[in-house]
């Protein structure tokens, strides 16, 4: 099938972007990113977008840039300027190992950061690394500049805070401190699949205990989140098999898995158990 006709604008300035998304947006004006997951959707005419703000001409968006304390990711940066470091820690190589996960090499070369934060598939590598490190969401409108917390971003299934004038313009993510140690892991049956469950811890140790854990699931539950009752389970205890059962157990007891016609509720709980062990025990920095 072919999509349904559509007006394609081209902006080469954020300003002009949200300026054409606020005439548009009532029409079901969408942001046309790397299309790896809007085209698709348009092709199948599960979505009919009357216009499209195509934002691969704006330059700004594509600057990727660390000020020493976060990482900013502009909404033109695609999932394989991630297949090196893009900067130097535990963030660069934590984001280096998961975007080898997303999806084939071809999507990456089109796919964004941001545009995944946008589509929020609730298995989404980059929306677990969001929810997992506290990111921050920079939305832009002819509003004006709007800052939201990954807590209060991800609303469930392909659903975020960001309203239909928005647009994504960045993505800022915390550097972790340099001794920080981190584990992902995701189980897919196929290379290449999203994540049937995923998870993404980092932790610090100080006089041999856990401090400062986070951890992160993906692809359990409508939106990725922090567990606190894993986190907890890790915190002031040295790591080794034992804590981490611990940890991986209060990650499956605590979340709402989701079903669906792949798993049932308690597979994908099962999976949860497994992909948070096993981050733990491979992580490493
Ligand atoms: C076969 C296949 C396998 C895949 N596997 C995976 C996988 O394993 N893991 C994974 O995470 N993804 C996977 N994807 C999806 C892929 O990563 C997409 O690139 C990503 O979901 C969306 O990014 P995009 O830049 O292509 O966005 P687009 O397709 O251009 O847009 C997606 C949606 O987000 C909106 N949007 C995009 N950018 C912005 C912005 N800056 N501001 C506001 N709204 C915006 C669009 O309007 C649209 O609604 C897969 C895709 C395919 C086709």
């Amino acid at each position: 099938m072919k999509p349904a006709p559509f007006i394609r604008h081209v902006p080469r300035t954020v300003a002009e972007a949200v300026k054409i998304l606020a005439e548009v947006a009532a029409q079901d004006g969408r942001v046309l990113a790397g299309g790896q997951s809007l085209v698709p959707i348009m092709a199948f005419r599960l979505a009919k977008p009357a216009h499209l703000v195509d934002i691969n001409e704006i330059g700004e968006l594509g600057r990727i840039a660390s000020d020493g304390k976060v990482l900013s990711i502009g909404a033109n940066v695609r999932h394989a300027a991630f297949h090196k470091p893009v900067v130097e820690g535990p963030l660069g190589a934590l984001l280096a190992q998961v975007a080898r996960r997303i999806a084939h090499y071809p999507i990456r070369t089109r796919g964004t950061f941001c545009g995944s934060l946008a589509h929020a598939d609730p298995a989404s590598e980059w929306c677990l690394v969001a929810a997992a490190l506290d990111a921050t969401m920079v939305a832009h409108s002819t509003r004006g500049v709007r800052l939201i917390a990954a807590k209060d971003y991800f609303k469930g299934i392909m659903a975020t805070a960001l309203t239909e004038d928005e647009l994504l313009a960045e993505a800022r993510l915390p550097l972790p401190p340099p001794d920080t140690k981190f584990g992902f892991n995701e189980f897919n049956r196929r290379a290449g699949d999203f994540a049937m469950a995923a998870a993404l811890v980092t932790y610090r140790l100080q006089d041999g205990k856990i401090v400062d854990a986070r951890v992160g699931v993906g692809g359990a539950e409508a939106s990725p989140r922090r567990i606190a009752q894993a986190e907890a389970a890790l915190n002031g205890q040295a790591p080794g098999d034992k804590v981490f059962r611990a940890a991986a157990e209060a990650a499956a007891q605590a979340v709402e898995a989701m079903e669906d016609h792949q798993t049932t509720a308690d597979y994908r709980r099962d999976l949860v158990r497994a992909v948070v062990r096993r981050a733990l025990e491979h992580s490493t920095q």
